[in-house]
Formats: C-alpha cells, sequence, structure tokens
C-alpha cells in the first residue's frame, strides 16, 4: 500500500477547503508574515543565479496575491509598528509581505502586482549590494557551479564534491553553501573568492550587473506604498561577526537607507534567521537603533501576543517556487509545522 504523502494530504485539504476552515478557525488573530527573497523564473533560459533563493515565478506570485485578498488583510509595516506602540488595532486576519535583500525582480516583477491588489508591502535592503553589481556570495557560487564544466571538485571546508546533472549539482552546491554559514565571515569569503578558480569559470565585472535594485527603483517603490526596512550592510550572520560589527552593520544599513530615501527604518530582518543567527546582544543594540519590530525565519504564523511580547523575533513562512498553491496555502496557516517538516 502506497504511505499517504504530506504533499497529498495537503493537496485533499485544498480541495476539499479545509484548508479554509482552518484559516478562519486560527489566523483571526496571528500575524501572518511571508518571506519572499526572488520572484523571477529559475527555469529561465540563461538562468545561472541561486534558484533556491526564487520564492515564486510571477504567475506564482500573482496567484498567491489573490489567495491572500480573500482571505486576509494585507497590512503594512507602518500599521504593525503603529499597533506594537499601541497607537490602533491590528485588522482581523493580518498578513504582512516581506521581501528580503533588494532584488531587482521585487520591482520588476512584484511591483506592478503589489499594485494591482493594491497591497503595501515591506523590503529589507542589504545596502551594500543596492545600486551595486557585486553579488551575493550565493549568487556568485550559483553562477560557477552552473556554468563549469567540471563535475566534481575538493572544496574546503566541505572536502570532495561530485554531480551527474543538475540536481545533484545544486544539492552539491547547497550542502556546501550550508557549511560556509557556520563559518566566520571571513572564514566564509576566503572561500568564496577562491572559488572560480576551482571550478575553473571565469566571472566577468557585468556578470550580475542588475541583479539588485538601484536606489531611483527603491525610491520609485517607496512611492507605490512598499516600505523598505533594514538587512544589514555587507549581509553576514550577525553572531558570526565581532559584537562591534554586528552593531556597525544594524546601524549602517539604517542609516544608509534614511539617507537615501529620507524616510525613517523601524523594521529589520535578520540574514538566515534562525535561532543561532541572532542574541540578545543584538536584539538590545537593534532595540536602541530604533528597530521596533525585527523578523527572523523561525516558522510563523505567531499569535499577536507573542509577537506584542516579542517584537524583535517575529516568525515568518519562507516561501519557494517549489510550493504550488495548496502548499502555500497550508504554510500560511502553519500545517507543515503541525504535519513535521517546518520548510
Ligand atoms: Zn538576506
Amino acid at each position: 500500500m502506497n504511505r499517504l504523502k504530506p504533499s497529498h494530504l495537503i493537496n485533499l485539504f485544498f480541495r476539499l477547503r479545509l484548508l479554509d476552515a482552518l484559516h478562519r478557525a486560527v489566523n483571526r488573530n496571528r500575524l501572518t508574515v511571508l518571506a519572499y527573497h526572488r520572484i523571477d523564473d529559475p527555469h529561465a533560459p540563461g538562468f545561472d543565479t541561486f534558484a533556491p533563493n526564487v520564492s515564486a515565478t510571477p504567475a506564482q506570485f500573482t496567484a498567491q496575491m489573490a489567495h491572500l485578498s480573500r482571505r486576509y488583510t494585507v497590512v503594512s509595516i507602518d500599521d504593525v509598528t503603529a499597533w506594537l506602540r499601541g497607537e490602533h488595532s491590528l485588522p482581523p486576519y493580518p498578513a504582512l509581505i516581506t521581501f528580503d535583500d533588494g532584488y531587482a525582480d521585487n520591482f520588476r516583477h512584484a511591483l506592478p502586482v503589489l499594485k494591482k491588489f493594491g497591497f503595501p508591502a515591506v523590503v529589507f535592503l542589504a545596502t551594500d549590494y543596492i545600486g551595486r553589481s557585486e553579488p551575493f556570495f550565493w549568487d556568485l557560487a550559483a553562477y560557477c557551479f552552473t556554468r563549469t564544466e567540471k563535475t566534481s571538485v575538493t572544496l574546503p571546508p566541505a572536502g570532495e564534491l561530485h554531480w551527474g546533472d543538475a540536481d545533484s549539482r545544486t544539492v552539491a552546491m547547497v550542502g556546501w553553501l550550508e557549511r560556509l554559514k557556520t563559518l566566520s565571515d571571513a572564514e566564509k569569503w576566503a572561500h568564496i573568492h577562491a572559488l572560480p578558480d576551482l571550478l575553473e569559470v571565469s566571472v566577468p565585472a557585468d556578470a550580475f550587473a542588475g541583479l539588485t535594485m538601484t536606489w531611483d527603483e527603491v525610491r520609485t517603490m517607496l512611492a507605490h506604498g512598499v516600505a523598505m526596512g533594514a538587512h544589514t550592510m555587507s549581509h553576514p550572520v550577525l553572531t558570526r561577526v565581532s559584537p562591534a560589527q554586528a552593531r556597525a552593520e544594524i546601524s549602517g544599513s539604517k542609516a544608509c537607507i534614511e539617507a537615501e530615501t529620507g524616510v525613517p527604518v523601524t523594521a529589520f530582518a535578520y540574514h538566515n534567521g534562525h535561532p543561532a543567527d541572532f542574541n540578545a546582544e543584538i536584539q538590545r543594540h537593534l532595540k536602541e537603533t530604533g528597530i521596533e519590530a525585527a523578523f527572523t525565519l523561525l516558522p510563523g504564523p505567531i499569535p499577536l501576543a507573542e509577537v506584542r511580547r516579542a517584537p524583535l523575533t517575529i516568525g515568518r513562512m519562507f516561501l519557494s517556487h517549489k510550493d504550488p498553491l495548496p502548499r502555500f496555502a497550508a504554510k500560511l496557516v502553519g500545517l507543515p509545522r503541525m504535519l513535521g517538516f517546518p520548510r
């Protein structure tokens, strides 16, 4: 007999509208925060950056916003911080749309859809990368792994890696990147910088031009109701750099956005966002800097009382282009977590 897979169960729940019933029962007084990164088509010819960071294709994103529009009240980050300050209440079924990093596809692909639905959102910018052609380390790694002719390599700290097809190559790359995240930021970059030579790939200076937003695009987003939050300057895991650098990364990214836009920044998102990636000292500095809400990747949705109790560790739903609509809907009611597969 076939074992019933979680995906079959989710499809069944979705078709029978049980997810909607669950949503109505549990989400009224919870904050549902969607954690997007990129909105793009990772299967498009020539796509050579980090596909796991693509949260949805433009078509998926449109369907997801339609799903939200029928079930949630999409609130802005200003609504959330004003509620945290006790200035007003939040509507029933509040949802907050967030994007991390500052990719240009947020401007090109997400903004038109947000405008169509009249939804606010917030983008957390890693400010060193805005308006520049420097790649994030995972995109440089993906570029090299996609373009190399090699099928094996010895790559510290992981050792010998082999792959046969695109899928096994992605598994090898993601495993290596996960190992890098456990190192100090300096060690991580030393390994990243050695990668093109080890994989025998040359990287032209303009290989990543246009991948992140320009400051003009940021300002256009703001003019259409998309707020900006801070996401550090150089995008380190804050617990993998010195406390002084962590403080500089937080204050510097906030000050940079405020200087470029003239709008105060009151929200922050942690890189990676797992429990080992932030601590009490970092939260204290966020608070001192004027950050009122900070977002992790601890799985949500989160009861409003809990958000109010811990506004600097708010959970979100990590989204992937591999999520069909039923799984997206299931994530938004916390079902995968209940079934034991949080991501
Ligand atoms: Zn990030």
